[in-house]
């Protein structure tokens, strides 16, 4: 019995090593794709419900390696978290995005938003603002055009410090969203005093949208919150009409999800964007 124990404890200790050993491998992959720019955005485009016209769009990490598999971000960024790597990685997203944006004003779609993730991490960093401030400067893209998705747990959880970081963002110009809204635990004083864009509902909500009006009612509830409190909605992950139509009904502004466009790359993005704009 005690070998059998030994011998199992062992191959417990090689399949530990075995999983940090990858991790390892990945995160120098991970690293070296960075550096060689195999990382790059796609675009997937944000719809007015009630115009149908496109408002914004939001960018999305993509990992191409060399043999043209992708890797979702699902599975790179938290790596990129746990390694501080995301700092780096997170500003050149900053840089492409508005980049991007500024491209679009150039083109005369001035008015579109670019909404950009934003890691817990990125915020933590002291350097933060100083390095969204340059990107903005850098691109010449005009503050306004530019939205910060921020996740509930990370806006909700860091206390009166983000509370004070959305305010100087804010006063940049810039606008900001709460992401996957309704998984975390807000308090409605916090999301009042953090005085937030838009709530963006989490897309477990709008899965749950059925045919014949079953189904919603988590979407319902954060439709009648944001209304109270003049924040706009949006939903993610909007795959079929009947959600789109529902949503509407509810009081959501905003829609995102494949049932409009799939993210896409920068060149069919600007494709798309030109046959779609706001009028
Ligand atoms: P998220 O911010 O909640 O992004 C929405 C995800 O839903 C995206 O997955 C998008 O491609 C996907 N999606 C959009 N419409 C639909 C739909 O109709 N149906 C379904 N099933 N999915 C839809 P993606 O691109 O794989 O990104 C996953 C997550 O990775 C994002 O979730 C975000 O948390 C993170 N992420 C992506 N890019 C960045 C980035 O640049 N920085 C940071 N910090 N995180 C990022
Ligand atoms: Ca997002
Ligand atoms: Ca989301
Ligand atoms: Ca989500």
């Amino acid at each position: 019995a005690k070998l059998a124990e030994r011998g199992s404890v062992a191959r417990y200790n090689r399949g530990v090593s075995e999983e940090i050993r990858g991790r390892v491998n990945m995160l120098h992959n991970l690293r070296r794709a960075f550096s060689a720019n195999e990382l790059f955005l796609v675009f997937q485009p944000q719809i007015s419900l009630v115009s149908g016209r496109c408002v914004g769009a939001e960018a999305l990490l993509r990992w191409r390696t060399a043999d043209g598999t992708m890797i979702p971000p699902d599975r790179f960024i938290p790596l990129a978290e746990r390694s501080g790597l995301i700092v780096a990685m997170g500003e050149w997203v900053m840089r492409r995005a508005c980049e991007e944006a500024a491209r679009m004003a150039q083109r005369g779609h001035g008015t579109v938003r670019m909404a950009i993730n934003v890691s817990v991490i990125q915020f933590r960093d002291p350097h933060f603002l100083g390095r969204l401030r340059a990107a903005i400067e850098d691109s010449g893209v005009s503050p306004q055009q530019i939205e910060l998705e921020i996740t509930e747990s990370v806006a909700m959880g860091e206390g009166s410090r983000m509370i004070e970081l959305f305010g100087r963002i804010k006063a940049m110009g810039l606008d900001i969203a709460i992401d996957d809204f309704g998984t975390g635990f807000s308090s409605l004083s916090h999301l009042q005093r953090m005085n937030v864009d838009r709530l963006k509902i989490d897309r477990a909500f709008i899965n749950d949208i059925g045919g014949l009006g079953k189904g919603g009612e988590i979407a319902g509830l954060v439709c009648g919150l944001g209304g109270r409190l003049g924040i706009e909605l949006i939903a993610e992950g909007i795959e079929q009409i009947e959600q789109a139509d529902r949503l509407q009904l509810m009081g959501c502004q905003l829609g995102q999800g494949y049932h409009f466009a799939r993210p896409m790359p920068a060149d069919d993005w600007r494709v798309w964007l030109d046959a779609h704009a706001q009028g």
